[in-house]
C-alpha cells in the first residue's frame, strides 16, 4: 500500500537534501522530502535552549560576497526567512613560541590584509617579500592552474614555497584544521586553495541569525510553498529497488513511489544500509566501503553568566597546531600531544537575540577521529587538549561557566548519519578532501542503480562543508532536472 506517489524523492534535509529538493520543486517536479529529524540543517541543524539559539556546534561560513546560502535563498524567494549577518572584529588568537596569546587585531576592511598578518604572526622584515609573493601568487592563480593540482597534497605544494612558520601555521590550521578537516599531507591542494582564494577576495565569517539551520529550513519551506511535500521526524528504512531500478523508499510512516531517488544520507549508508549492497557489483561496494571519511570536531557549548570576549568567533594555533597525518595517529596512541587547532564561535556576538540579557554562550571545537564510538577516556583527551588552549586565552572563561554541554562524534552521527563502516560516521564534513578524493576522482552522483543520485558533500560539490553540500544540491538539481525531462520524453 503506497502513502503516495512523486516525481522524485529526496532522502535527508541537510544542506545538499534541502536546497536540492527546493530547486526541483521550484522547477515544477513534484518532490517528497523526508527527513528523520523534527528540524532540518543535519550537521549544521540549530538548537535553542534555556533562552540560548545556537547552530548546534562551531560553524563558520565562508565566503561573505557570493556565498551559495543567499544564491539559493534567493532563487526559491524565501531569503525573509533566514538572515545572514557578516560580524566586526576578528578574534583569532596566536599562541607565540613564548606562550603568549595574541589576538589579531581588527582592520578597517573585512578582507584580510597581509601586513596586519605579518605583524601580529611577528614575521622578520627580511621575510615578508616571499610571503607577499605567496600570498599573491595563491591567491591569483588561474583556475586551470588550481586544477592542475589536484592530486597534489596541500602540504607538498605549501613545501615548494618558502613561509615563515607562524604564517605556515596559520594557512595550514585555517585551512585544513577547520575548513576541511584533514591533516595538511592528506588535504587535496586544489580543494585548499580555492577556497583560500574564496576567503581572501570575497571575505570569511558569515553567520544566520537563529543558526545556520534556519537556511535549511527556509529551503524546506520552499518545497512546501511550490506544491511539494516535506516529512519532518520521519525515517527512511530502505530504498526500493527493483530490475536494477529505484521504485520509492519505505519509510516508519509508509512506502512512498518515485522513479528517482535522491540521498543526502552520505553515500556509505546509502549503498551499505538504505539500498544493500546485494543491489551493486562487488566491486562498486567494495569502492564505497574503503572512502574516507573527514576528521571530527568535538568540543562544548559553555553557557556563562556573564560574556568574555566581544569576539564573534575566531581560531586558536601556535606553530605546532598543523595536524600531519603521522602526528594525528601518533597522537591518538597517546604517543604526542593532541594539542591542535581551536576554533570557536560566540553567537551573541553577532546574532542580538542569541542569548539572555547579560549572558553569553561559547562553542568550542576541535580535531578528533570520526569515530562514534570513541570511548569516555579517549574523548576527553581529545576535548582536554581543547579546553587547555582555551583557558590559556581566555583565563576568565572557566571562572563564568554556569553550565556546559559537550557534543561529541556520537552527537554529530545521531544528528546526521548513520555509522555503517567501523570508525566512520561522526565526521565533520562528508566525504575527506583528500588526494584521490578530489577532482575527477570524487565518487559520481549517480549510482549505478537507475533513478538513484546522491547529494551533499559525498558528491557533486566543492570546497568547504556547508557552501560544498549547496553547490552540491544545485548540481544534482540540474542533473535530476534534466534526467526527469528525458525520461518524461521517452515515455
Ligand atoms: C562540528 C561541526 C562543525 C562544522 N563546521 C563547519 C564550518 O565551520 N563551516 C562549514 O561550512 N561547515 C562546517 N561543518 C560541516 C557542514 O555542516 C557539513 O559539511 C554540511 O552541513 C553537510 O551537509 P550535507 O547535506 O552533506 O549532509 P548532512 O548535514 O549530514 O545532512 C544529512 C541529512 O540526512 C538526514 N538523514 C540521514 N539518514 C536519514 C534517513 N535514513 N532517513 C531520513 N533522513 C536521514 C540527516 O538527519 C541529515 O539531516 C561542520 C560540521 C560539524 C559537525
Amino acid at each position: 500500500m503506497t502513502e503516495g506517489r512523486y516525481d522524485a524523492i529526496v532522502i535527508g534535509a541537510g544542506f545538499g537534501g534541502s536546497s536540492c529538493a527546493g530547486l526541483l520543486a521550484k522547477r515544477g517536479l513534484r518532490v517528497l522530502l523526508v527527513e528523520k529529524n523534527a528540524v532540518a540543517g543535519g550537521k549544521a541543524l540549530s538548537l535553542s535552549k534555556n533562552g540560548f539559539t545556537y547552530t548546534a556546534w562551531v560553524v563558520i561560513g565562508a565566503p561573505v560576497e557570493g556565498n551559495l546560502y543567499q544564491v539559493v535563498l534567493d532563487e526559491l524567494e524565501v531569503a525573509d526567512l533566514a538572515k545572514l549577518v557578516v560580524p566586526k572584529g576578528r578574534g583569532s588568537i596566536y599562541e607565540t613560541p613564548a606562550g603568549k596569546f595574541v589576538r589579531m587585531p581588527d582592520a578597517p576592511s573585512d578582507h584580510l590584509d597581509p601586513k596586519l598578518v605579518f605583524d601580529w604572526l611577528e614575521i622578520d622584515e627580511v621575510r615578508r617579500a616571499p610571503a607577499l609573493q605567496f600570498f599573491a601568487d595563491m591567491t591569483l592563480m588561474p583556475p586551470e592552474k588550481v586544477k592542475e593540482l589536484s592530486g597534489t597534497s596541500f602540504d607538498e605544494w605549501l613545501g615548494r614555497a618558502d613561509i615563515p612558520r607562524p604564517l605556515r601555521a596559520f594557512v595550514a590550521s585555517l585551512c585544513c584544521d577547520g575548513m576541511f578537516m584533514v591533516p595538511v599531507d592528506c588535504l587535496d591542494a586544489a580543494e585548499a586553495i580555492a577556497s583560500l582564494q574564496a576567503i581572501f577576495l570575497r571575505g570569511g565569517g558569515v553567520f544566520c541569525e537563529g543558526g545556520f539551520g534556519r537556511v535549511a529550513e527556509a529551503y524546506c519551506e520552499s518545497v512546501r510553498r511550490n506544491g511539494s511535500d516535506v516529512l519532518m521526524s520521519t525515517r527512511v528504512k530502505q530504498v526500493l529497488v527493483e530490475d536494477g531500478r529505484v521504485g520509492g523508499i519505505e519509510t516508519d510512516k509508509g512506502v512512498f513511489e518515485a522513479p528517482i531517488v535522491i540521498s543526502n544520507a552520505g553515500i556509505q549508508p546509502t549503498v551499505l544500509k538504505l539500498v544493500g549492497p546485494a543491489h551493486f557489483d562487488k566491486g562498486y561496494v567494495n569502492y564505497v566501503r574503503d572512502l574516507v571519511p573527514s576528521y571530527s570536531l568535538i568540543g562544548y557549548r559553555y553557557f556563562l553568566r556573564k560574556p568574555v570576549t566581544d569576539a564573534p568567533f575566531g581560531v586558536i594555533f601556535s606553530d605546532e597546531s598543523p595536524w600531519s597525518l603521522d602526528r594525528f595517529n601518533r597522537a591518538r596512541e597517546g604517543k604526542a600531544s593532541r594539542r591542535g587547532v581551536l576554533y570557536y564561535e560566540v553567537p551573541s556576538n553577532y546574532d542580538s537575540g542569541a542569548a539572555p540579557e547579560g549572558k553569553q554562550m561559547f562553542m568550542t571545537g576541535s580535531f578528533c577521529p570520526p569515530d562514534p564510538d570513541l570511548d569516555k577516556a579517549e574523548l576527553e583527551a581529545w576535548a582536554r587538549a581543547g579546553e587547555e588552549a582555551l583557558f590559556g586565552a581566555f583565563p576568565d572563561l572557566e571562572a563564568c561557566i554556569e553550565a556546559k554541554d559537550f557534543y561529541t562524534t556520537r552527537s554529530v552521527s545521531n544528528a546526521t548519519r548513520d555509522s555503517v563502516v567501523p570508525g566512520v560516521g561522526g565526521e565533520t564534513i562528508g566525504l575527506g578532501q583528500i588526494v584521490g578524493q578530489c577532482g575527477d576522482r570524487k565518487p559520481s552522483i549517480r549510482a549505478p542503480i537507475r533513478g538513484l543520485f546522491y547529494v551533499g558533500c559525498d558528491a557533486g560539490g566543492t570546497g568547504v562543508g556547508t557552501q560544498q553540500a549547496i553547490e552540491s544540491g544545485m548540481n544534482v538539481a540540474d542533473a535530476v532536472a534534466r534526467y526527469h525531462q528525458l525520461r518524461k520524453s521517452i515515455r
